[in-house]
């Protein structure tokens, strides 16, 4: 009979396009081929016409039987589907917090203000105070308070950059001692850290800004050996271990006696090398007993009081400290140099 033949290769038809199934949208395609309503069960039935009436019921019915066996099955692998796609979708967005965090790249602080964080933090705990002062300044604080007078040849060992006839960039913190000295009586124990500007031409080991840190005590009967017991504590703390130190006479108008400071090289403990140039030694400032008329200036009696002054330069100690070849490497912004500095 042909109908029931048409009903037979409906249902292997549609086996076979289910078969082949693989998504949501590949069922409904297929729905829609088989179940739809210009699809082939309609054509069936329309087929029925030419059945005798006899046979119709039960053919009716196997027609019926197979659109309720394509609906079911299409049902439960819709059911199927849906949810390996979800399953899938989970999957897929998944987070497997057993995997590593990516690191972020945060800076850091410049290896300079590193060290003078840590120069600060030595000389606070030995009770030394913080001040700080304008880096624009004039003539009197810069140099004439401070034992230059005009005119003095001493002036030509700092070169300097000039706003006005008065007015200049500060060429050593040292501009703030008599400014601590006028708005406060001894005892003094202060530190001035900061930029300092000179006019000298740029090389591997001078630049025309630099950075300093000064500390100044100043009390009755503060001596020499004061100045060199806490020098060389401070030192001892910053490179962390015992220093030998070696002062040598100098001068500097705002102090007397003046010295440089000297500590025994670091790198080859004394037997030369690259670093100290051979001599066993590395100079890292210089110091002195704050000169009686410097004291007059701040409205300090020298009769009375005396003091301290040292200073050094914060590149300089890094570049010691760090084995730091070129001092333009510091204002360079070169990753590749501030990334080597973790801490000191
Ligand atoms: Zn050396």
């Amino acid at each position: 009979m042909p109908v029931q033949q048409s009903i037979q290769n409906l249902h292997q038809e549609f086996s076979q396009d289910l078969a082949l199934v693989k998504t949501s949208a590949d069922l409904e395609n297929v729905k829609v081929k088989f179940l739809g309503k210009k699809g082939p069960i309609q054509n069936l039935m329309k087929m029925l016409k030419d059945v005798s009436s006899d046979d119709r019921p039960a053919v009716g019915k196997q027609i019926n039987d197979l659109k309720d066996l394509m609906t079911s099955q299409c049902d439960q692998l819709k059911d199927s589907l849906v949810s390996s796609e979800v399953n899938k979708q989970l999957l897929d967005e998944a987070i497997d917090i057993s995997l590593p965090g990516r690191n972020h790249y945060i800076g850091r602080k410049h290896p300079l203000t590193q060290a003078m964080d840590m120069i600060i933090q030595i000389l606070v705990g030995m009770g030394f105070s913080i001040q700080y002062g304008p880096d624009i300044d004039t003539d009197y604080y810069n140099f004439e308070v401070l034992n230059f007078p005009p005119e003095h040849p001493a002036r030509d060992m700092q070169d300097t950059f000039y706003i006005s006839s008065n007015v200049l960039l500060r060429t050593h913190t040292s501009n703030i001692q008599a400014r601590v000295m006028e708005a406060n009586k001894p005892p003094i124990r202060i530190i001035a850290p900061g930029k300092a500007y000179r006019n000298e031409t740029i090389t591997a080991r001078s630049h025309v800004f630099f950075h300093q840190v000064e500390a100044v005590y100043i009390d009755k009967g503060v001596s020499f050996s004061d100045l060199i017991s806490t020098m060389d504590e401070f030192l001892s703390k910053l490179f962390k271990r015992g220093i030998e130190t070696r002062y040598r006479p100098s001068y500097f108008p705002f102090v007397e006696p003046g010295m440089e400071v000297d500590v025994r090289c670091l790198v080859c403990e004394g037997k030369g090398c690259n670093i100290c140039k051979h001599t066993g030694w590395l100079e890292i400032g210089g110091a002195g007993m704050i000169h009686p008329e410097v004291l007059r200036n701040g409205e300090i009696d020298p009769e009375v009081y005396s003091g301290f002054a040292w200073g050094m330069g914060l590149e300089r100690l890094v570049i010691i400290m760090r084995g730091v070849k070129d001092i333009r490497d510091f204002t360079e912004n070169d990753l590749r140099f501030l990334k080597q500095f973790t801490s000191f």
